[in-house]
């Protein structure tokens, strides 16, 4: 058997910032380190930090008074500073820079007098965060897509969640712009959900199956999952080994592997070890370079 190993896949600049504001403001502040939702969508990495004197919650009212809180790299809502300010917390935010970049985008074109539209997936953290920010109509691709009924010429602005599916993206883009003539369309999907799809997209043409190694609660690993699918390749999504049915890969001679950007790299190589196949490739499509400044607390 032979395994085809995406690259680029796993941690991204988000995650490995947000990871490294948790380990750093339990060297700094001591434990336990409130961590508002999980930090990441990965169950490993929040046990790994929970290990070290992380606590998960998932409302900020949860945190104890006068205590540490990191908000998790998805972003927040503002009413989640109020809270944190009535309860005298020090918030240390790992929100990803190109989420805020979203929040920011909402704010400049609602202060423009543009109607907004997000195109995003209902009941998904970074999902409540950027719609906190400012009065906005959601566009979930998975739904019935209904538009909201405002007056064709009214100014629009398109933004989107950072890791939505590609190419659903720019059909749901295509049918708002079909549909409103003033449109602004601010594309947020970020560089490292496009890489892990592309790269997805060059595996399928070379391979049997695709395993993408990450958590069901991971949006960007579902979306790994589902281009694989629909580039015609039967796909799963596990955590790990004890989530591998061996019925899929009985009669497999060629495996591709990637993980999503919260999935840490011992997660995949585990997977591996288990298969143990004849050979590993890597199949790269770019290079990532991408890192983020921390919070001023750790400058
Ligand atoms: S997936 Fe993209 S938006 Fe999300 S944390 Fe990573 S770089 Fe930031």
């Amino acid at each position: 058997m032979k395994v085809y190993l995406a690259v680029p896949r796993g941690f991204c600049a988000g995650v490995v910032r947000a990871i490294d504001i948790v380990q750093l403001a339990l060297k700094k502040f001591g434990p336990p380190i409130y961590v508002k939702h999980q930090i990441v969508h990965n169950q490993f990495v929040v046990n790994s930090l929970d290990e070290l004197g992380a606590i998960t919650v998932e409302n900020v009212s949860d945190v104890p008074m006068g205590s540490n809180v990191v908000f998790s790299a998805h972003g927040s809502p503002p009413e989640d500073y109020e809270i944190a300010r009535s309860r005298n917390l020090k918030v240390i935010d790992g929100t990803c820079p190109l989420v805020t970049k979203v929040h920011n985008e909402a704010h400049k074109y609602s202060k423009d007098g543009r109607k907004i539209i997000l195109i995003g997936h209902k009941g998904h953290q970074e999902v409540i965060g950027t719609m906190g920010q400012e009065p906005m109509e959601l566009f979930d691709d998975r739904e019935d897509k209904e538009l909201p009924s405002w007056n064709k010429e009214d100014p629009v602005v398109v933004l989107t969640q950072t890791t939505l599916s590609v190419d659903d993206t720019e059909k749901s883009i295509k049918s708002i712009t079909d549909n409103f003539k003033n449109v602004v369309v601010k594309n947020d999907l970020c560089y490292a959900t496009t890489n892990r799809q592309e790269s997805v997209k060059v595996l399928a043409k070379k391979v049997d199956l695709i395993l993408v190694i990450g958590s069901s609660e991971s949006s960007n690993c579902n979306r790994l999952r589902d281009v694989a699918i629909d580039n015609g390749v039967q796909s799963y999504l596990i955590n790990g080994s004890k989530d591998l049915d061996l019925d899929w890969v009985k009669d497999i001679d060629k495996i591709g592997i990637t993980s999503g950007a919260s999935t840490p790299d011992l997660l995949v190589d585990e997977v591996i070890n288990f298969l143990n196949p004849d050979e590993v490739v890597e199949v790269k499509i770019t290079d990532e370079n991408v890192s983020f400044v921390l919070p001023d607390e750790f400058k």
